[in-house]
């Protein structure tokens, strides 16, 4: 057996032991098995109204970075979801990321659906999911950014590898000033392949932005690779 099947066994017994110490339950309502039931997930809000990504004041129609900010940035556009004020959300968001509810990527990942379904998003051609740095990938055990975009269900490729993070970062949020958070990303991410990012448009997939610096620096990295557009979609903004 592959070492892969092998770890892919032990995490099917292992969540069948889970299972039936801690049974599951829906994170909204508390009925049982489900993460989270049908009804509760129709609670969850879908923003109506798109702004600047950079600024957060200009309301844009798919949160175009508006013309004063985009001399400051290499982000295109940054699409919010949902309303960071829905409690149920932001409990979803804790237990998929910080209880390691890995299933929960699919209910996210359908919101996200449902959130650019009557979008008028141009279509990117290439998806990139924000990268963790390899030690955190080991934490987790996966990595969100990378579980939500393939849970959109959209049919537009998905590339994992071409960006990597290779410094690890303290978490930006807990870096209280601009300058020091910009220095901190500095050369947290690398391109491997720029050949399959050379003129696309790409759209990065996250789960929060707080900042937004982490996205800049990701688009920044991407652009100056070759990349022709780069926007991102984010569950949240914090
Ligand atoms: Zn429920
Ligand atoms: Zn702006």
């Amino acid at each position: 057996m592959k070492l892969k099947s092998f770890k892919k066994l032990i995490k099917k017994i292992f969540n069948f032991v889970l299972d039936a110490i801690i049974p599951k339950r829906c994170i909204g309502c508390n009925i049982f098995d489900t993460w989270l039931c049908d009804s509760c997930h129709t609670t969850l809000p879908l923003l109506t109204e798109q702004k600047c990504g950079i600024c957060k004041k200009v309301i844009t129609p798919l949160g175009e970075t508006c013309p004063n900010c985009q001399k400051n940035t290499a982000v295109n556009g940054i699409f919010v979801i949902s309303s960071y004020n829905n409690e149920l959300l932001k409990h979803l968001i804790h237990n998929f990321k910080y209880k390691f509810i890995e299933e929960l990527s699919e209910p996210l990942g359908l919101l996200i659906a449902q959130g650019l379904t009557n979008s008028h998003l141009l279509s990117p051609d290439l998806i990139v999911p924000i990268p963790l740095h390899n030690r955190r990938l080991r934490w987790r055990g996966f990595n969100q950014a990378d579980l939500l975009a393939n849970s959109i269900g959209l049919t537009i490729p998905i590339n994992s590898t071409c960006l990597v993070r290779q410094k690890y970062t303290t978490s930006q949020v807990k870096v209280k000033s601009k300058k020091k958070r910009l220095s901190n990303l500095k050369g947290a991410f690398v391109i491997q392949h720029p050949e399959k990012i050379k003129d696309k448009s790409i759209l990065l997939v996250d789960d929060i932005v707080t900042t937004g610096s982490t996205i800049n620096e990701c688009a920044k990295i991407l652009k100056n690779a070759g990349a022709k557009e780069v926007s991102a979609i984010v569950l949240t903004r914090e």
